[in-house]
């Protein structure tokens, strides 16, 4: 599969490694596999493709994620898909 691609070095998404504890759990919820688990930590092995959905930052138990999440492309899609604007991003 093709991987999808964002605008590039505009993505609002921070991880705190001090936070981390390396459970997964982000590694499971993210749709474009941004992150991966190295040397027991999370790690952002591919910041463009996260396109904002707030999946990690929701979904980890320790807080360590941070993101915009409602302000970029998906949102825009699902705004789109409701008749609130136009169907892109
Ligand atoms: S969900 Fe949070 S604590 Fe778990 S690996 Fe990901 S960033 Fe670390
Ligand atoms: S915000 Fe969504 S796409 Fe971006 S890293 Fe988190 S789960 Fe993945």
């Amino acid at each position: 599969m093709t991987s999808l691609k964002y605008l590039k070095n505009v993505v609002t998404l921070a991880l705190d490694k001090e936070k981390c504890t390396g459970c997964g759990i982000c590694t499971k919820v993210c749709p474009h596999q941004v992150f991966s688990i190295v040397s027991g930590k999370a790690a952002i092995r591919d910041r463009d493709s996260c396109m904002e959905c707030g999946a990690c930052a929701m979904n980890c138990p320790f807080c360590a994620i941070s993101v915009a999440a409602g302000v970029g492309c998906a949102y825009a899609v699902i705004k789109g898909k409701f008749g609130k604007g136009e169907v892109c991003c």
